[in-house]
This record gives structure tokens, C-alpha cells and sequence, in this order.
């Protein structure tokens, strides 16, 4: 159980110089409201306040956020007000615990408070994404404690965080919390599958890390002898929930997944992240078409890591991760990473703009669309897919959604070059205008300037929101236009 002291030496360590007068008064005020509250496991309610704070602590979040994380259930749950906790510490803090408050109010219950809580959710997201931050450290904590729960509130708590609390972590890039999230609900929302991949998985687990001890010493032994600086070689264990989607994609043979223990090489800059790949590829055979290069091509969520599959002695196979301490960190904490060290009231320019850039454009759209059973069909398709990552001609990412196609490309790059587009090259070869996109592509849109518009059959294969939307206003427009000319025509 965590204490106060683990999470003032926590936000010490991140930052020798932070003043943790402000939290030890945060601490104070949260024991004080929350005096005598039980939750339903039995423990003291202050100490869901301690576990939420110390996750975000551990995130390397500003004070302002673990402050708010000890205080987010004092409004909800005690008779303090928001505005006192807004006067004792202060705007930015209330805004957080003001933003956290507003969103604890939502239950899911039923389709359309689902996508209530969804609009919310983004909402709050775009205003200040550490509202998230704290509701995702929230939420691990309820999930750790669920048995307690009646299994009703079980089925519906678990089950919201893998449809859209993960999404959020795995779209926000913060990887390990996703993990956990996913692992913690897996056991509730699919019981007899989570089993099987304990039962199945287990010993062929622990078989894999006992080799990586002693993979791990001859990995450092390779690195010292070539002289690469590292900062950590270590060993990551598969999770659970992510080992059950891979299995389903490998026919549920165990035997074809290479990663469920993953060798992690953490160097001190990119190149010796290509040294270290060097190293490894001159002890062990690589695998073929295994090799892949998320530096160069980092993935839609900004994940960057060189990853290898090679094979060892004795018939093992193993994967390597190797990347450098900041992609590191932003694999771990993703948006979060970008916090780190840095004083609160600069916190929000510190994220790079493209990172927030897909929460801006939902907002957008989310506007437009107010049936909600079509808002979260488009909702699974632009957030919750997988993602692709395409390149124009001149080398930008693309960031698209899974099957997306070369018009849904140039929709994205600009509306006109959308509605005048009349072909296209992928990997300079003429290909069909429906072409699902792969990652990786090239795509260059043949732009024909005397096109009268886009045609409405490309509404029946483009996939994203905003070349659809483009496509629907473009004929709406002319068919108007029509009217007039032939109402004029009549007079
Ligand atoms: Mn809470």
C-alpha cells in the first residue's frame, strides 16, 4: 500500500527541486474530507486518493497533477466545494479537479450516455489532456480494487475501460498504463478466455525469462565489448490481454509469437541505438522481413524503437527492442513524458501540436454529428482502429485509420486536391482510387484541375470521417445550385 512519503520521495526523485509544501497541504486537506469514508473493500478512502496520486507521480507528471490526483474525489464525495479547493490551491489545480469532477459525473449506462460520455471525454481532453491523465490513474485504482464490487458494476466498469479508457491510453502512446488497464479488466469481461491464456502461456513465460537472465548478461558483455554506452538492458514480459489479441491474429499458436519476453536495449542516443542493432545482428541471425525501423517510421502514436527478431542459441527466438532513454519514456508515458521536469504553468505548450492534433479534429467533426449511434460508428473507425501511417512525396507522415484509401488521403492533405483528385501512384505505380492503404506506402494523388467534383461512389469505399463530410457538403452544395438554376429556369 502506498504511502505518502513513497509519493513526496517519488516527486523528488523526478525533481530534486520541486517545493512539496503545496502537496504535503493537499495531503492534509484529503485525509480531512475524506475522514471516515470506507470504500467498499474496506480500506480508507484516502488511500484511493494516495494510489491515484502515486500513478501519476510515477508518470512523471507535473505537482499540479499529483496535487489534483489527491484531491480529485474531494468535491464529488465530501461536502467541500470546488471553489475552496480553487481558493486553497489555487486556479490550475481547481481547473484540473474541476475538469475531473465533471467527467466522474458520467455513468455508462445504455447507448446514449456512452456517447455522452465519449463527446465529454474528448472535450475535457482538448481543454487540458492531464483531466485524462488523472481519470486513467483513477481508473486503474478502481480496477485494482473491483472484486469488492457487486458483479453488475464489475461487467460495466471493466468493460468501459477496455472499449474506451485503453483506446484513450494507447491513442494518448502512455503503453504501460494501457497494459495495466487492459490486463485488470480483461479478467472481468472475458473470463474464460483470460484462463486460457494464463493456463496456456504461464510456463512457457517463465521457461522465457529464466533464458533472458542469462541472455541479458551476454547482451551487456556484446555491448561492452563493442564499446556502446547503454543505460538498461532488460527483459519485458508480454501482457495478458495484448498476448490474447496476438494470439487471435496467429490461429491461438502460442509458438508463433517471438515477443511474449522481449529483450529491451535502452542506449543513451539514436546512434547508438543503430550500433546496438549492429552488435546484435553480427552475434545472431536476424529473421527475415522481422527487422523494423520505428525511428526512421515512427508509428501513428508517435512510438519510435528499432525492433529486431533474431535467432539465438540453442533454437531460441528472441525479439529485441532497442531504442533511447526519450523514446523510452515516451513509450511508457507517451503524452505524459512530455511533463517531465517541466515547471506546471508551462506544461501545456510543452506538447508537441501534433500529437493533439487528432483530439482538435474530432472535436470538429464530433460537432457536426449529433446522432449518436452514428457518432460512434465513426468514433470506432477514426480513434478506436488501428491506425496506418502512409508518406507523402515529400517524405510527411500520414496518420490514417486501418483500410483507409488514397482519396481519404487526399481529403486529409486538403479539400480540394480531395475533389479534384483523379488517380493515384503508391509506391510510384498507378493504383485504383479504392486501394486500402498499407503502412509504410507511398502515396502521390494525381490531381486533375479541370475535375468537375468527387464522385458520390466514392462514398461506398473511403472510410474516414472527414473525406466523407467533404464529399456529402460538395453535393449539397451543387444540388442547391441546381435548384436555383432551375427554379430560375422556370420563371
Ligand atoms: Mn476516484
Amino acid at each position: 500500500m502506498t504511502t505518502f512519503s513513497d509519493i513526496k520521495q517519488l516527486v523528488l526523485k523526478n525533481n530534486p527541486n520541486a517545493d512539496t509544501t503545496m502537496l504535503e497541504l493537499a495531503y492534509d486537506f484529503a485525509v480531512k474530507a475524506h475522514a471516515g469514508q470506507k470504500r467498499l473493500d474496506g480500506t480508507d478512502y484516502i488511500q484511493h486518493s494516495l494510489e491515484t496520486a502515486y500513478t501519476l507521480a510515477h508518470m512523471n507528471l507535473d505537482l499540479s497533477t499529483v496535487i489534483a490526483g489527491l484531491l480529485h474525489d474531494v468535491p464529488e464525495d465530501t461536502p467541500i466545494t470546488l471553489e475552496e479547493v480553487a481558493k486553497e490551491f489555487g486556479p490550475e489545480v481547481g481547473k484540473l479537479v474541476k475538469g475531473i469532477t465533471k467527467l466522474s459525473k458520467l455513468k455508462y449506462r445504455g447507448l446514449e450516455r456512452y456517447a455522452e460520455n465519449l463527446r465529454k471525454m474528448f472535450v475535457a481532453m482538448a481543454e487540458d489532456v492531464r483531466v485524462v491523465l488523472i481519470k486513467l490513474a483513477d481508473r486503474l485504482h478502481n480496477l485494482s480494487t473491483l472484486s469488492a464490487l457487486p458483479p453488475v458494476k464489475q461487467q460495466r466498469i471493466a468493460r468501459e475501460t477496455l472499449e474506451i479508457y485503453a483506446p484513450i491510453a494507447n491513442r494518448l502512446g502512455i503503453g504501460e498504463l494501457k497494459g495495466q488497464l487492459e490486463d485488470l479488466a480483461f479478467k472481468y469481461v472475458y473470463p474464460e478466455e483470460y484462463a486460457w491464456v494464463v493456463k496456456t502461456s504461464t510456463s512457457r513465460m517463465e521457461d522465457q525469462i529464466s533464458y533472458s537472465q542469462d541472455l541479458i548478461k551476454e547482451v551487456i558483455k556484446l555491448l561492452e565489448k563493442n564499446n556502446i554506452a547503454y543505460n538498461s538492458v532488460h527483459g519485458r514480459v508480454k501482457h495478458h490481454y495484448s498476448l490474447y489479441k496476438k494470439l487471435l491474429r496467429k490461429d491461438m499458436d502460442i509458438s508463433k509469437v517471438y515477443d511474449l519476453v522481449a529483450l529491451r536495449v535502452i542506449v543513451p542516443d539514436v546512434a547508438a541505438c543503430y550500433q546496438a542493432l549492429g552488435a546484435v545482428h553480427s552475434r545472431w541471425k536476424p529473421m527475415t522481413g522481422r527487422i523494423k525501423d520505428y525511428i526512421a517510421q515512427p508509428k501513428p502514436n508517435g512510438y519510435r524503437s528499432l525492433h529486431t527478431t533474431v535467432f539465438c542459441d540453442q533454437g531460441r527466438i528472441v525479439e529485441f527492442q532497442i531504442r533511447d532513454q526519450q523514446m523510452h519514456d515516451n513509450a511508457e508515458y507517451g503524452i505524459a513524458a512530455h511533463w517531465k521536469f517541466k515547471d506546471s504553468s508551462k506544461a501545456q505548450l510543452s506538447i508537441p501540436p501534433e500529437q493533439l492534433k487528432w483530439i482538435k479534429e474530432l472535436l470538429d467533426w464530433q460537432k457536426e454529428i449529433t446522432d449518436n449511434d452514428q457518432y460512434l460508428k465513426a468514433l470506432t473507425i477514426d480513434i478506436f482502429q488501428n491506425r496506418i501511417f502512409v508518406f507523402t512525396p515529400k517524405g510527411d507522415v500520414i496518420d490514417l485509420p486501418e483500410e483507409a484509401t488514397p482519396v481519404d488521403f487526399a481529403y486529409h492533405i486538403h479539400s480540394d486536391i480531395g475533389n479534384h483528385c483523379s488517380g493515384a501512384r503508391i509506391n510510384e505505380k498507378i493504383a485504383p482510387l479504392e486501394t486500402k492503404l498499407l503502412s509504410g506506402d507511398l502515396v502521390e494523388i494525381i490531381v486533375d484541375k479541370n475535375r468537375g467534383g468527387p464522385s458520390e461512389d466514392w462514398l461506398k469505399f473511403i472510410k474516414t470521417n472527414q473525406a466523407k463530410n467533404h464529399i456529402k457538403s460538395y453535393y449539397k452544395k451543387k444540388r442547391r445550385n441546381f435548384l436555383n438554376i432551375f427554379s430560375r429556369t422556370k420563371e
